[in-house]
């Protein structure tokens, strides 16, 4: 069974994601045979302003089972063609924000060695960090695609702690688990704490699109330059929802306004198609300060349109 049929949603009120099969957790390879495996991580602990986005595993795997398996643009049945699986939520401890870390690569680094591209469903933005450490060390150096408000480089001088939801893109440039000229920011826009707060992520040769940047030069463009700029090489994408305008995505602890529509967020991650999408996360959904779970239902959205794209290439 790809994907349970849509009545099952109604039957049992809650679904795993996107009606998918759940992975057998008991077993000793509970990823096995999988193409994709979706991973809930119910952490907030990094967020500096208002948090919730612990609740959001829940709230998209809630929605997802609004979504159908074939794909209309892209002409992929997405869920059978790619196997894919529910690897419900990684459990963490809740409060040694070290040991979270170490749990969540342990977890995804799991699914990388059954041969399973991880599909993490934050989770603040410190999620990031661990799932990029895993994928590295088994890809080596990436090219990261980071959808975003914020640089989310920022050091130890803010808040006093190395770690939090601005940090983890520092950190991954630090620790070379992106390859220089690699890292690709897109929907920049927040207001800067320091005139120097572009220069971190500049000095290791990322390509920075502020939205405007993205007001003179269409999507498409961009695209075109991202898919010729990465070619062959593995591919991670973060996307944090803040990237979307607060009128599309609300529900999200650090809105900024002035960011990409939903139309514009799913063109995105479509013409990422030929790319090798080797692991994608989408955070900072937070359910508390949604209405209609009009964010949830945009994160269910772009993390499809990242499993179609895996599809594409299965
Ligand atoms: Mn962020």
């Amino acid at each position: 069974v790809s994907q349970l049929p849509a009545g099952e949603y109604l039957r049992h009120g809650q679904t795993p994601f996107f009606r998918l099969p759940q992975a057998d957790l008991h077993s000793p390879s509970p990823y096995a045979g999988a193409g994709a495996v979706l991973l809930g991580i119910p952490y907030d602990g990094g967020t500096t302003h208002q948090p919730g986005a612990r609740h959001a595993p829940a709230a998209i795997r809630r929605v997802s089972g609004l979504v159908h398996s074939y794909h209309p643009v892209h002409q992929v049945d997405v869920f059978r063609k790619l196997t894919a699986v529910d690897g419900g939520n990684v459990s963490l401890p809740p409060f040694d924000a070290t040991l979270v870390r170490t749990v969540i690569q342990r977890e995804v680094a799991q699914v990388l060695e059954a041969g399973a591209t991880p599909f993490v469903v934050g989770g603040d933005q410190t999620v990031a960090l661990p799932c990029l450490r895993a994928v590295a060390a088994r890809h080596g150096p990436l090219a990261v695609v980071h959808v975003d408000a914020h640089f989310d480089t920022s050091g130890p001088e803010v808040w006093g702690d190395a770690y939090h939801h601005g940090t983890p893109l520092r950190h991954a440039l630090t620790e070379d688990l992106i390859e220089r000229g690699q890292l690709w920011q897109v929907g920049l826009r927040a207001s800067w704490g320091q005139p120097e707060e572009g220069a971190f992520a500049a000095g290791y040769g990322s390509r920075q699109v502020g939205m405007e940047a993205l007001e003179r030069r269409s999507v498409p463009e961009l695209l075109a330059a991202i898919r010729l700029g990465v070619g062959e090489r593995p591919l991670y994408v973060t996307f944090d929802i803040d990237a979307v305008d607060p009128a599309f995505a609300p529900g999200t602890g650090t809105p900024v306004p002035g960011g990409l529509t939903s139309r514009e967020a799913l063109q995105f991650l479509r013409g990422l198609k030929g790319l090798r999408l080797v692991g994608m996360d989408v955070v900072e959904v937070c359910p508390v300060l949604d209405h209609a779970d009009i964010t949830s239902h945009l994160a269910a959205a772009l993390l499809y349109e990242g499993l179609a794209l895996r599809a594409l290439c299965a």
